[in-house]
């Protein structure tokens, strides 16, 4: 059973600490550390937010990591846990005893226009000084962001060709730069999983050497903590 309440709760008061905050052509993108030692991607965009935890993936909503977001970061929203009533932050602070239900932004994952204009007008006042903020973590992992972008990310594509592994048509495929083959994210990485040399099963030339340790953001899966230590 999904319970937002409950969420909100643990996205409020767990040790949840905002790593690296971004923008790319999806929205703004958080990368977000939990209780267990992973960080996740949370993107927050107009007309969508994502999560790539587990519970996200159950629920497809509203997970802790974007509520944390949401209630304690942006603050675009936050709950009354005395009264039982969400209130965006402007009208708490403007004493309006309105009963706002978050409706709109609930049932169809839309922000609504006022608090679209809200999210970003407080995001834009963020300061990486707050406590929910791991300062000698960001440096680092931007280092890393940094190096993804640049070594791993042109290699993705949209894609429809037959991937050498498998032999199934490919949908989002990541490329070999010296053959130019293009493979199943799965396929390549289960492959080079498998493999001490990182070689490619095509042309065997190491290029994946450099992509190879960016496949986790490749993947779109969690970041173990350490990997960014
Ligand atoms: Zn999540
Ligand atoms: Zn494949
Ligand atoms: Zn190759």
């Amino acid at each position: 059973m999904y319970n937002l309440l409950n969420r909100i709760h643990k996205g409020v008061s767990e040790e949840i600490k905002l790593v690296f905050l971004t923008e790319d052509v999806f929205g703004y993108i958080f990368f977000v550390l939990g209780g267990s030692n992973f960080i996740y991607r949370v993107i927050i965009n107009k007309k969508f937010q994502k999560c790539n935890c587990e519970d996200y993936y159950n629920h497809n909503f509203l997970c802790k990591h974007i509520l944390f977001i949401l209630f304690k970061v942006v603050r675009v929203y936050r709950f009354d846990f005395n009264n039982n009533i969400f209130l965006r932050r402007e009208d708490y602070k403007l004493q309006k005893n309105i009963k706002y239900s978050l409706k709109s932004f609930l049932f169809n994952n839309k922000f609504p226009d006022l608090d679209w204009y809200l999210f970003k007008k407080y995001l834009g006042k963020l300061k990486v000084k707050e406590n929910y903020f791991i300062l000698d973590l960001h440096d680092k992992f931007k280092e890393h962001y940094r190096k993804y972008n640049y070594l791993a990310r042109k290699n993705l594509k949209r894609v429809s060709v037959q991937c050498p592994i498998c032999k199934d048509k490919t949908k989002y495929a990541v490329k070999c730069d010296i053959c130019k083959s293009y493979f199943h994210v799965e396929c390549i990485f289960t492959w080079l999983n498998k493999i001490v040399t990182k070689r490619c099963p095509i042309c065997r030339s190491s290029c994946w050497e450099t992509i190879y340790p960016y496949y986790h953001f490749i993947k779109n899966d969690k970041i173990p903590l350490d990997l960014i230590k």
